[in-house]
């Protein structure tokens, strides 16, 4: 789940200050879940720019924001109403936001801003367990990531800060380090503990990633 939280009102009306109309575009997976380009919100949104003036000329909540195929068909199906409007304010993640920049040529903004992969906990609970390093240690660690749930991402833990399974950084945190331990220890893995990491090779997460699979091999290619 990508993580969204919507901009404060004031820096999206400031997107759409050269903008009188505008067409809006939710998404039905990440940002619904996260309450910031669902249904609800979108209508949220439409009530408050006509509050301020802003002709809304339609909106789309597209299944997934993403995805640059369905939203250029959703874009041809509401030509008309993307047509009568000056931009685009996109309710999703900056991916959507971009997916939405290939689909018109209308000014397109961000009505949300992206923050991480969640975890979803509970409703409207999302937790950071993985930073996407494109190299996954989980099988050394436990199946617990100390790149993303250790403060200092430290792959020889933990630091010397620990405090009664604490992490020094943030208190109300579980120390990573300290659950890979226990975790190790329940598995009698501990010797993995000992064995020293070296750094993390962060070329395999040169940006931009993309991924193309090979559907003939049933097998994937990352770049
Ligand atoms: S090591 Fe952590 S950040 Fe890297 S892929 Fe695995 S879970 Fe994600
Ligand atoms: S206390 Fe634990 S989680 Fe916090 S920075 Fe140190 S090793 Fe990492």
């Amino acid at each position: 789940m990508i993580v969204t939280r919507q901009k404060p009102f004031e820096v999206i009306l400031k997107e759409l200050e050269d903008s009188k109309s505008v067409f809006l575009v939710g998404c039905g997976d990440c940002a619904t879940a996260c309450q910031t380009g669902g249904e609800d919100q979108v209508k949220e949104m439409t009530e408050k720019l006509s509050g301020e003036g802003k002709e809304v000329t339609g909106s789309v909540i597209m299944e997934t924001g993403c995805h640059e195929l369905d939203l250029k068909k959703e874009f041809r199906a509401h030509k008309d109403e993307l047509g009568k409007s000056g931009a685009v304010l996109v309710m999703s993640c900056g991916a959507g936001c971009q997916a939405a920049r290939e689909g018109t040529e209308k000014p397109v903004f961000p009505a949300n801003d992206t923050l991480f992969l969640g975890n979803v906990l509970r409703v409207g609970q999302f937790e950071e367990k993985c930073r996407l390093c494109g190299d996954c240690l989980l099988d050394i660690t436990g199946g617990i990531c100390p790149v993303a749930r250790c403060h200092k991402g430290i792959l020889n833990g933990p630091c010397g800060g620990t405090n009664e399974g604490k992490c020094e950084v943030d208190p109300e945190k579980d120390c990573a380090w300290t659950l890979i331990y226990q975790q190790l220890e329940k598995e009698g893995k501990l010797d993995k503990m000992r064995a020293y990491q070296p750094p993390k090779n962060w070329n395999t997460v040169l940006k931009p990633g993309r991924l193309v699979l090979e559907r003939e091999k049933g097998g994937g290619k990352g770049e």
